[in-house]
């Protein structure tokens, strides 16, 4: 049986911008889904889980930068941001709210077709992971996606558990950002220390280690992050991979 084609949502407010978006999309052999705004286009994803959102920031009402925040709350779906604006703090800001690329109005069609073919053969997986893990302040069991930090169950997106049980599973080594990308991301042609950067942020945000001197997720300026392994934990055979 022939896997069904990609769902893409469009989220524009801008119709003419929609439909022609909406065409090349079809030609480029995906299923569009159209929505003028924020909250139809929030429905749609709830409704009918689609593949990729290109998103567009300027929209009436709940502006894209809400958009793309109730979307990271709940899903790790590519997420390709159009923008009328060009400013490089634009597109850092888009980075850091979770978007994975960014296209600047006015666009060339053929150009953003190949950002989201890029985008979607990008879809991380979660090849590559065997192990269970355990120490004293995290536990990670794959076969159900459940972490506990600290003792509570914590709800982390796709990449953020695999950026997790990566550094974990290299505990007290150093990761370069590009290693990183590659087993987080299951991606080494990409390039992008601030794609590591940002997701680290709103990782240890998320699980309360943002205070950086005492974060078990330990940055090394210029280069990557190590998980540090507590004293508590070294040596003792408290560290332990459950194959
Ligand atoms: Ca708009």
């Amino acid at each position: 049986m022939q896997n069904p084609p990609p769902v893409v949502l469009i989220i524009e407010d801008d119709p003419d911008i929609r439909h022609l978006l909406g065409i090349r999309m079809k030609l480029a052999g995906y299923t569009p889904l159209q929505a003028e705004d924020g909250l139809v286009g929030l429905r749609a994803l709830h409704e009918s889980h689609p593949d990729l959102v290109i998103l567009d920031i300027g929209l009436p009402g709940m502006d894209g930068w809400e958009v793309l925040q109730r979307i990271r709350d709940v899903s790790d779906i590519p997420v390709l941001i159009l923008s009328a604006r060009g400013l490089e703090a634009e597109k850092v800001r888009g980075l850091q709210s979770g978007a994975d690329d960014y296209v600047t109005k006015p666009f060339g069609h053929q150009e953003l077709v190949a950002r989201v073919h890029a985008l979607l053969r990008r879809q991380p997986t979660a090849a590559g992971f065997d192990d269970d893990y355990r120490d004293s302040q995290v536990e990670i069991d794959l076969r159900s996606r459940a972490v506990r930090v600290g003792g509570n169950d914590v709800q982390l997106t796709p990449v953020e558990f695999r950026l997790l049980h990566s550094l974990v599973q290299h505990a007290g080594q150093v990761l370069s950002n590009d290693q990183i990308l590659e087993l987080a991301w299951d991606d080494p042609t990409a390039t992008g220390g601030n794609r590591v950067k940002f997701a680290v942020l709103r990782l240890r945000r998320k699980l309360g280690w943002d205070d950086a001197s005492s974060s078990p997720i330990e940055s090394v300026r210029g280069f990557g992050y190590r998980y540090r392994i507590l004293e508590s934990d070294a040596g003792t055979g408290t560290v332990s991979m459950i194959g």
